[in-house]
């Protein structure tokens, strides 16, 4: 069975770059929640208070993003970049798993220090409406609270690995080379 993938990790960690790096299908919920912003759309129109803020959009929304797009992948490798954030998308992650006979094989945490994450956001030139410092600080402190608990989460399911996310990305990306291996 080919394997899916989830990244964790702060706002900032790489997990993008990383995700891209392992040459996947990637499915970004974050990418496709600015693109319905973007577009205008209904999801759109849902979404973005919550992406301004820096605060999570509803799991219901975000688990039927998640189910649409996975439905749109085909049997190949997928790496899924900013899903889950919570446990009850880690469950809801499960069925559309489940529905599509694929098991995670791994959940990979970059971590990155609070302080170099408000320091690497401030140096890159998304454009991103959500990369304020206020904006960040929100995010980090959201990821704690409500992401950070998937770590035990899938400690328990024997899946979890972890990589330093600090230094050069090339370093990195042997960091998870060697990890997911
Ligand atoms: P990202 O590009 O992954 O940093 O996501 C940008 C923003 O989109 C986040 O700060 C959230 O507001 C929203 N978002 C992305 N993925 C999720 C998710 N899995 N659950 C809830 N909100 C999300």
């Amino acid at each position: 069975m080919e394997p899916v993938i989830v990244l964790l990790g702060p706002p900032g960690s790489g997990k993008g770059t990383q995700g891209k790096r392992l040459g996947h299908a990637t499915l970004a919920t974050g990418d496709l929640l600015r693109e319905a912003i973007a577009g205008g759309t209904e999801l759109g129109r849902r979404a973005r208070e919550y992406t301004e803020r820096g605060d999570l959009v509803p799991d219901d929304v975000v688990a039927g993003v998640l189910r649409d797009a996975f439905g749109d992948l085909g049997d190949g490798p997928v790496v899924l970049d900013g899903f889950p954030r919570t446990v009850a998308q880690a469950e809801a992650l499960e069925e559309v798993l489940d529905e599509h006979g694929r098991r995670l094989a791994a959940a990979l945490v970059i971590d990155v220090p609070d302080d170099e994450v408000v320091e690497r956001i401030s140096r890159r030139q998304d454009d991103r409406a959500d990369d304020d410092p206020g904006t960040v600080r929100n995010r980090l402190r959201v990821y704690h609270e409500r992401t950070e608990p998937l770590i035990a989460f899938y400690a328990d399911r024997g899946l979890l690995h972890r990589v330093d996310g600090t230094g050069d990305p090339d370093d990195v990306a042997e960091r998870v080379r060697r990890s997911l291996a």
